[in-house]
């Protein structure tokens, strides 16, 4: 029997890369509009990572700011929130996910997607060209290095955000394109090490599915977009994933991008 009220009927949908932040006050009120219209309807929202620009602790957070409170007013109405870490938001922890009722969501989680298994990455691991990165990523995804930094002043731990999202900005300008996107061969050997052949993962700022053979199986990898000239999501709804674009009501200001 079909009823309105199966949520099997409503879409999963996936975003990632929003990097919201206050000199981009057009992209955050665009999210607020989509929590609660377009995310309203879904089955489960999952957002893959660098939804703020800069995220300096839990303890820095305002629960009276407008995205907190739209994802809470979405969770509330009983859609669920997957929220993962990505390289510029690395820092949400619990205090976030209480405060938002968003599930914190590891990094290389494997879903059920139509009935076919999905790896949900950030991306920024399957960038293993960029050695710098991998490097600079290694330290602070080191325990001990986020404990120390979470006991800093909150305005030393701004200043820090600030010089690092700078020193990225410089890096991916000087460094080759193809170097800064993923590694065909690092994505190979997740799939096979984690017995899935398709993939959904965000942080390069390439929109788009890619369909290849694994050993002798189709595959795919679809590409999140980001938030900047648009919003930009994958919708998944009864067996078909396509990716679509929100427009910006109004034009955004020239920001410089990171990833
Ligand atoms: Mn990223």
């Amino acid at each position: 029997m079909h009823n309105i009220h199966d949520t099997n009927h409503r879409p999963v949908l996936f975003i990632s890369d929003l990097h919201l932040e206050p000199r981009r006050p057009a992209v955050t009120r665009l999210f607020i509009q989509f929590l609660a219209q377009n995310a309203r309807q879904a089955q489960a929202l999952y957002i893959l990572g660098d939804l703020f620009e800069a995220w300096i602790g839990d303890d820095a957070l305002d629960t009276e700011d407008p995205v907190i409170h739209g994802l809470r007013a979405l969770t509330t109405a009983g859609v669920p929130v997957y929220v993962m870490r990505g390289n510029r938001d690395f820092l949400l922890g619990e205090g976030f996910s209480r405060a938002t009722g968003a599930f914190l969501l590891d990094d290389m989680s494997r879903i059920t997607l139509d009935g076919v298994q999905v790896l949900l990455l950030h991306g920024d691991t399957l960038c293993t060209d960029d050695i710098e990165y991998q490097r600079f990523r290694a330290v602070v995804r080191d325990p001990h290095w986020q404990t120390e930094f979470l006991a800093k002043p909150r305005a030393q731990r701004l200043a820090y955000a600030a010089r690092a999202r700078r020193e990225s900005t410089e890096h991916n300008r000087r460094t080759d394109t193809a170097r800064l996107d993923v590694s065909p061969h690092s994505v190979q050997q997740i799939l096979r090490e984690q017995g899935t052949r398709h993939m959904i993962h965000g942080h390069t700022h390439r929109p788009g599915v890619h369909r290849f053979e694994l050993d002798g199986e189709p595959a795919q990898r679809i590409v999140l977009g980001d938030w900047y000239e648009q919003g930009s999501l994958l919708l998944c709804e009864g067996g078909r994933w396509q990716l679509r674009q929100l427009a910006l009501g109004e034009v955004p200001t020239a920001t410089p991008r990171s990833r």
